[in-house]
């Protein structure tokens, strides 16, 4: 379901596309041109670069305070990690939480906790700024953008009820959020220019970044602005050039989970103007049958792990998914691993939606009464798995599971002992990058001298310094609202003066 969603997302992007392509010599060539020229000619306040949820809140927000944004996106439609998402964000104190009778939290803890989850890498301004601001972000969303959610979900790590998921027709929450947004700024009447792509960053004789360089079907153009440009590019998480180089060869391996087309371009456009960029070997990744997309999220904690390869275990099943997927790239041949569970791990609740996943991409599922059958299905050591599961029993019933190499540091552990057992095949998968220009809680670009440079923002997944090693489920996307946000009314002020 989810997946079929996402594919008609970009079905419809692909059709505008294919659309516009039959039309280039005629009526499209001429529409083409009169929006670039129009866009030229223009009198804009900002030049928004990306239709993700950073660059379409930071436009809504915009237009509703009077300012005049042109929104640039460089695909048919919106194509970055915003219509994968899974459409959780994060609140501590929202009207919709009190409607859903939650309370108890509060900024602080929220700070905490993201200060935590980075390893206390994370900017403390620009996590302070974030956690302040994201119940008002949040209620902005509902309430003048129209953007539904379901709000008090308990997600991994604090396991408090901060999650708010973006409901709807359209799967996943993601893709709702964009369709949301789009829908507000069209109804404000904001110029969004698809199938634009912004090439080159333009600075004035006073050194303010004042416009762009575009390329469009019809060729290349420029637009200016009288307060800058705000990159809401995303990162470079499809780049694999720039992963291999800044996260390494082990990331550089893994399937991506989101989308194909973020190429680095928060890094790129910036980079003659030298910014500070910070954070590039960081990234966020997670469990995948890369070649059908199959989600195993909850089934790595619940299982034994062994390498493709080598029927080995490589790593502890109690670390974060984060980190065993992190491992499986690293520490496997070709990045594939399998999860070893029994029935009664097969009939929990709890992972009704990993098997749902497996079923509806096809991705293989191994099942066998005995588990030297199971191991000649999956392709594994029959003896080698068999001692495995032995030495991982014995251990459970024990109480030795932190003896075993390397240990399993589980809470709690179930045991392979019922029959049938399954097999599930699965791989480290990229979801995305953390580095960028170091951005100010005004989502200024800073250089290397830590000044702002003028004219020149980056929010969302562009800009670098709040996450670091991992991060607080939920916390991406929000941070990209709120930084949206921001920006549109720090720019309406700096306008005024
Ligand atoms: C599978 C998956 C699930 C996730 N689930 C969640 C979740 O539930 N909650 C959460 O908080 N986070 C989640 N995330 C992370 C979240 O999706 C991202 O952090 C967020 O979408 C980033 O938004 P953004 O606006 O910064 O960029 P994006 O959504 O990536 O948008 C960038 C846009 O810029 C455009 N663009 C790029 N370069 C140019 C250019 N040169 N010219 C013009 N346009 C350009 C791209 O085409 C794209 O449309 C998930 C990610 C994945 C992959």
């Amino acid at each position: 379901m989810q997946n079929q969603s996402r594919r008609s997302f970009f079905k419809t992007a692909a059709l505008s596309a294919v659309g516009a392509a039959a039309l280039t010599s005629g009526a499209a060539e001429a529409a083409g041109k009169k929006a670039a020229k129009k866009a030229e000619g223009g009198r804009y306040d900002m030049i928004i670069v990306g239709a993700g949820c950073g660059g379409l809140v930071c436009a809504v927000r915009a237009a509703q305070i009077g300012l005049k944004p042109i929104l640039l996106e460089k695909m048919g439609d919106s194509a970055g990690n915003t219509i994968y998402a899974a459409g959780f964000m994060l609140g501590t104190n929202t009207k919709m939480q009190k409607a859903a009778g939650i309370s108890g939290d509060s900024a602080d803890k929220f700070y905490d906790d993201m200060i935590k989850v980075s390893k206390g890498h994370g900017d403390p301004a620009l996590t302070r700024y974030f956690v302040d601001n994201c119940d008002k972000t949040l209620e902005w969303m509902s309430d003048y953008c129209g953007v539904k959610f379901k709000a008090g979900m308990k997600l991994v790590f604090p396991m408090l009820t901060r999650a708010h998921l973006v409901v709807g027709p359209t799967q996943p929450g993601g893709s709702q959020l964009a369709l949301y947004l789009q829908a507000k700024a069209k109804s404000l009447g904001v110029p969004m220019l698809f199938n634009t792509k912004v090439v080159k960053l333009l600075q004035n004789s006073k050194g303010m970044i004042d416009g762009v360089k575009v390329k469009t079907k019809t060729g290349y153009s420029e637009i200016h602005s009288r307060a800058g440009v705000i990159l809401a590019t995303g990162g470079y998480s499809a780049n694999q050039a720039m992963v291999t180089m800044y996260a390494g060869s082990a990331a550089a391996k893994m399937p991506i989970r989101g989308s194909r087309i973020i190429a680095g371009e928060n890094i790129v456009l910036t980079q003659p103007f030298m910014p500070k960029i910070v954070n590039v070997d960081q990234y966020h990744c997670g469990p995948i049958h890369g070649p059908t997309g199959a989600n195993p999220l909850n089934i790595v904690n619940k299982g034994i792990c062994v390498s493709k390869e080598k029927t080995e275990r490589f790593t502890d099943e109690g670390q974060t998914y984060v980190q065993m997927s992190r491992d499986t790239a690293a520490k496997t041949k070709d990045n594939w691993a399998f999860m070893i569970v029994d029935d009664d791990v097969h009939n929990l609740k709890v992972l009704a939606n990993d098997w749902n996943s497996y079923a509806r991409n096809r991705a293989p599922v191994y099942k066998a009464d005995t588990i030297e059958d199971l191991a000649k299905q999956a392709g594994l050591d029959p003896k080698k798995l068999a001692k495995i599961v032995k030495d991982y029993n014995a251990a459970n019933d024990n109480n030795t599971r932190g003896k075993l190499v390397p240990p399993n540091t589980l809470p709690k552990a179930y045991p392979v002992k019922k029959a049938p057992f399954y097999a599930v095949p699965f791989q480290g998968g990229m979801t995305a990058t953390f580095g960028g220009p170091l951005v100010n809680t005004n989502a200024q670009v800073l250089d290397t001298e830590n000044q702002p440079i003028p004219g020149l923002f980056a929010i969302g997944n562009a800009a670098g310094g709040l996450f670091y090693d991992d991060y607080v489920g939920g916390a991406q996307l929000t941070n990209a609202a709120v930084y949206g946000y921001h920006v549109a009314d720090y720019i309406k002020a700096q306008l005024k003066k």
